[in-house]
């Protein structure tokens, strides 16, 4: 069996670029830039909670770091250094493949970033993955959720309910040909963190969040941060090919409004702004769909009310996903 430290020094040490001190010492030293302020969030991944036990190792590799990259977008922050601490059961330790395939879909999103791993923790037990990442962002410069104005138009990034979908059809709720499966299983398990968008977004846009619980639950947050209320209408929430065609399932409304893992960008901005945002989206080949209105919020009435085509309000059972519901 290999050592922790054979594993380490054979998977996971790459270079570090931008760090003083990188793997091997009790910690890493890092040097911010100057007149920058530093973004830190971290992100766990449990087998059998976050992932199935036979996801594809590349793939998880490479969501553990998308899903703390999707924050550092959120915040419209530049993401730097990552840590990785994995609790590997003793089966994967002697797994090579499996090794190489998760640290290599680490890597690879880590170099399209140029984020630098630079430490972590390597512990035996049952699989869970922890990512620890640090942005920077300029001085005072960065979106959070307590920004949103009445007037702002809504707006959403990429299409919405494609990893919902995928779980439904591993639960068999929902029938997908093998090419949809396909197509919806590789939005779960490699989403897109909207990392340039995130900064692009910086002084265009009040306030955003990334869709990881669902958009409602979501949205719900940026309203609650920010006491307002607000209008979607559903027929703007952007869908993809495979969506559509699932349009009159009774599961599809779900899986858009309240289904997690999209990793998509939910950000509000001044109507003044539509043109330019537009412009963001193209340039950067990212769909954005405009999808309600913030409001000014009244004593007793609901923070978010969801439009059909006549404009009639849609009643959603389920908000998001909690992973403390019961
Ligand atoms: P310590 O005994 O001080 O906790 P470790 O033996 O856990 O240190 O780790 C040795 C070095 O390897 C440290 O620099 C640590 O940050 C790094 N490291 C440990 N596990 C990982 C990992 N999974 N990925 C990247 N670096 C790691
Ligand atoms: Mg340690």
């Amino acid at each position: 069996m290999p050592s922790e430290f054979d594993l380490i020094e054979h998977y996971f040490k790459w270079p570090a670029p931008g760090t003083v001190l990188g793997i091997g010492d009790d910690a890493a030293i890092i040097a911010p830039s100057i007149d920058k302020m530093l973004a830190v969030s971290t992100d766990t991944l449990v087998c059998g909670q976050h992932f199935f036990d036979d996801t594809d190792p590349f793939m998880l590799g490479h969501k553990s770091l998308a899903v703390n990259l999707s924050d550092m977008a959120a915040m419209g922050a530049k993401p730097r250094w990552v840590t990785l601490s994995l609790t590997l059961s003793r089966n994967l330790t002697e797994n090579a493949r499996w090794l190489s395939e998760f640290a290599a879909g680490f890597h690879t999103l880590a170099q399209t970033h140029q984020v630098a791993l630079i430490g972590g923790d390597t512990t035996c037990g049952p699989l869970n993955i922890n990512v620890q990442i640090i942005g920077e962002v300029v001085k005072d410069r960065f979106l959070c959720r307590d920004g949103a104005m009445p007037g702002d138009d809504i707006w959403v990034s990429g299409c919405l309910g494609d990893a919902a979908l995928a779980l439904k059809h591993a639960q068999q709720q929902i029938e997908l040909s093998d090419e949809e499966a396909k197509y919806c299983f590789s939005v779960l398990n490699m989403p897109t963190a909207r990392v340039e968008l995130g900064l692009r977004l910086i002084g265009q846009a009040h306030c955003a969040i990334d869709i990881s619980d669902g958009l409602i639950a979501d949205l719900g947050h940026i309203l609650s941060g920010s006491n307002q209320s607000a209008v979607i209408e559903m027929a703007a929430l952007p869908c993809s090919k495979v969506m559509k065609r699932h349009l009159s399932s009774p599961l599809a409304a779900e899986c858009i409004l309240a289904g997690g893992d999209d990793y998509e960008l939910c950000f509000t901005a001044p109507k003044k702004n539509r043109k330019l945002i537009k412009h963001i989206g193209n340039t950067l080949s990212v769909p954005l769909s405009l999808i309600g209105e913030i409001k000014h919020k009244k004593e007793q009435e609901k923070n978010l009310v969801v439009r059909d085509a006549k404009g009639r309000e849609i009643i959603m059972e389920k908000k998001g996903y909690d992973h403390f519901e019961s």
